[in-house]
């Protein structure tokens, strides 16, 4: 099984390409969404996070205070303090559902993650990719996709590591700066570029 992680910035495209990599039948997993379940379902988890945060963390019906938490997190500068307890539990759980797949024969897995370089290139992947678009092509696409104000946005790229320093640790960069279809094209032929490496050694 090949096993890949995919990073970039926010709108850069990675989603998109993960869709058309599941579609040739990748298993993928969402770091961003798979964080979102496990602060609510990894009961572990969820008492960490309420003996750093505070019981306001959370809701009376157990669902996490989504509003209460992003004000601590990004408003009072906290984040780094929300990350050091939830990076660890999506990295155990990664590794289970990497394994998972690996035994029911899928032929690759994929970790997508604005995250995923931030403490250097994790040893547990074959490849990494790295998606990049146009900062000003970025903006648009996320404010039209979440009908968000561009300031909201580039404050949020502003919190964002630069990904041109990130390049060195990439195996290959997915350009995003022409229409969708031609994205989705070029993640098509990566995804068998990077099988056939895997199986062949030869590009
Ligand atoms: P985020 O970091 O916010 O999760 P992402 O990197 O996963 O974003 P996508 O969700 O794949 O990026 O793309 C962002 C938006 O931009 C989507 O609505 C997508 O359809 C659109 N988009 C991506 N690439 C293009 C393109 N080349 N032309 C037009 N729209 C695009």
């Amino acid at each position: 099984m090949v096993k890949v992680g995919i990073t970039g910035g926010i709108g850069s495209g990675k989603t998109t390409v993960c869709k058309e990599w599941e579609k040739l039948g990748a298993v993928v997993v969402y770091a961003d969404d798979l964080a979102k379940s496990l602060m609510v379902e990894d009961q572990r988890l969820a008492s960490q996070i309420r003996d750093v945060f505070g019981d306001a963390a959370y809701r009376d019906d157990g669902n996490l205070n989504r509003r209460f938490l992003a004000e601590e997190a990004f408003s009072k500068g906290r984040v780094h303090e929300l990350n050091k307890l939830v990076h660890p539990a999506v990295t155990k759980k990664v590794r289970e559902l990497m394994d998972r797949a690996e035994a029911q024969g899928a032929e690759m897995f994929v970790e997508e993650a604005a995250l995923l370089l931030k403490n250097g290139r994790p040893d547990i992947f074959d490849f990494i990719v790295i998606v990049t678009a146009d900062k000003e092509r970025r903006v648009e696409w996320v404010s039209q996709r979440d009908q968000t104000g561009p300031q909201e946005i580039i404050a949020r790229m502003k919190n964002q590591q630069s990904f041109e320093e990130l390049m060195p640790l990439c195996d290959f960069v997915l350009e995003n700066n022409s229409t969708l279809a031609a994205l989705k094209q070029k993640a098509a032929d990566l995804y068998r570029k990077m099988l056939k490496l895997q199986n062949t050694g030869i590009d």
